[in-house]
């Protein structure tokens, strides 16, 4: 099915645009509108927001919300804009609040291990200015370079060492948010420990911005290893690789990366690099293990996936074992170089990897269109990517059908639709099948009490 371009200003709404041109911050520049239309999945709207408030500081976001508030005038926030669902999508209508020019590194305390940003700093950037003190911020999806830390926050964001460190809920400590009527609220704590009132930080987390816009965070940091031991190996198929990484997490191994890339992935990825992991196997996995006994814990997963492997090859510099790193880093951008492409995210069991691959062939074979597969294995976290021609559409068709088949797989083997990306607007329709009815409505009593004209994010996340 064809795509479509979003159409300018067709139907701009006379009255957002108006209500909102009262902020000093706020543009209705056809470049600025374009350019915070929509993200990285592929994803295009039907017309352009109809404006952009360019945040520069909390106050400029509360004013934002105030007016948006005090007029009824829908809201969508925006960080970096790599978010993979849609979240950040903005129509005629609506006004953007981009957050991106919020970028300051406000404090790094080394000693209780924490960092206070504004939402707009990349994730990359908090890593480099951890790093001068010995430290480092766990959270780190493989758009780290490009993404913002009130995205990760929004959308609860994962990553290679979630592995052994846990997801961004497991390194926020507090938050300043503003509310959709202009309040700041201020969720959780700036100490290490405390559970003083109901923990409102994890309902922000994963929010993907319907119930608040984060404009402050305290973020857990934590010591960088002593020693890292990097191993990568090469399997006949990834049925097999689903198979050895089952089997690390049975011998009760903790890695601190474990990621896989199917044949046609390694392929993409070679292309794009010029590097020849298609010629050593149809499927790869990258270990990491991290700590004072690295190389010993190392030795148990070479041992745990060597029935399954037809090679294995440790690293012997960091040199080597940042390029590992890398090539799964890149498979993204690789296959974008191939189409256009919708990212898939289900969860499943550890042990259900290699049903899931299984599952992931017959969508393939049933809808025809290109499937490429990676996944955080240590987590049951599968990023099926389905490649369309660039001229073909992600939201109708095959690609759809191709999206709701691995919904059903996940459903199937005791998973989740989202591991980490979020629901955003592209996996929305099935959200009720997986919450239920009563989880379902309380979100949405949820939603009411702290957005009660729905003016924040509408028509995303639940
Ligand atoms: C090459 C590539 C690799 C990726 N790898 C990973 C990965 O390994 N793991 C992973 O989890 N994701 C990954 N992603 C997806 C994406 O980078 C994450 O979802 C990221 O957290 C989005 O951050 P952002 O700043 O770009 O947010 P945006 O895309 O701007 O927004 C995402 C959502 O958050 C909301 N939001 C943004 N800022 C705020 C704020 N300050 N307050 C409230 N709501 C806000 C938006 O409304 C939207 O719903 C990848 C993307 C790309 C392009």
């Amino acid at each position: 099915m064809p795509i479509k371009t979003p159409s300018d200003t067709s139907s701009v709404t006379a009255d957002a645009a108006a209500t909102l041109a009262a902020h000093p911050r706020y543009t209705s520049d056809a470049d600025a509108r374009a350019a915070a239309a929509t993200d990285r999945s592929g994803y295009i709207p039907p017309t352009l927001p109809d404006g952009v408030v360019l945040a520069q500081s909390a106050d400029d976001v509360v004013e934002a919300l105030r007016l948006a508030h005090a007029h009824g005038v829908p809201v969508v926030p925006r960080g970096a804009g790599t978010g993979l669902a849609a979240g950040a999508s903005a129509h005629a209508g609506q006004v953007v609040v981009d957050v991106s020019g919020m970028n300051r590194i406000l404090a790094i305390d080394p000693v209780e291990m924490t960092a206070v940003v504004e939402p707009g700093v990349l994730n990359a950037e908090v890593n480099a200015a951890a790093a001068e003190h010995g430290l480092f911020y766990a959270p780190d999806p493989a758009s780290t370079a490009i993404c913002s830390i009130g995205g990760n926050i929004a959308t609860n964001a994962g990553g290679m060492w979630c592995a052994k460190y846990g997801v961004t809920r497991e390194s926020v400590l507090g938050l300043r948010v503003v509310l959709a009527d202009g309040r700041i609220l201020r969720t959780g704590r700036t100490t290490i420990k405390g559970v003083t009132g109901y923990d409102l930080n994890a309902l922000f987390i994963g929010s993907e911005g319907t119930l608040g816009i984060v404009v402050e965070a305290t973020l857990r940091l934590r010591p960088r290893p002593v020693r890292t031991e990097t191993l990568a190996a090469y399997f006949p198929d990834i049925e097999a690789a689903g198979r050895a990484a089952s089997a690390i997490t049975a011998a009760r191994i903790q890695p601190s990366i474990l990621e896989l890339m199917d044949g046609p992935t390694l392929e993409a990825v070679d292309q794009a690099e010029g590097s020849r992991h298609r010629e050593l196997g149809g499927a790869f996995l990258l270990a990491q293990t991290d700590g004072y006994g690295a190389h010993l814990e190392l030795d148990e997963i070479e041992g745990a996936i060597n029935p399954y492997a037809t090679s294995t090859h440790r690293a012997g510099s960091t040199e080597e074992a940042e390029a590992l790193v890398k090539a799964r880093r890149d498979a993204i951008p690789a296959l974008e170089k191939l189409g256009r492409v919708s990212i898939g995210d289900i969860a499943v069991p550890r042990n259900r990897l290699a049903e899931a691959f299984a599952g992931l062939a017959d969508t393939a074979a049933r809808t025809g269109v290109r499937i490429f597969s990676v996944a955080h294995a240590a987590d049951g976290n599968l990023h099926p990517m389905i490649v369309v021609n660039p001229h073909e559409s992600i939201t109708d068709g095959p690609a759809k059908s191709a999206l709701r088949d691995m919904f059903r797989l996940a459903q199937r083997l005791g998973g989740t639709l989202t591991g980490e990306h979020g629901v955003g607007l592209l996996k929305r329709e099935w959200v009720g099948e997986e919450l239920g009815e009563t989880s379902r409505s309380l979100q949405h009593a949820i939603k009411a009490a702290l957005d009660p004209s729905g003016i924040l994010n509408p028509g995303k996340a639940i």
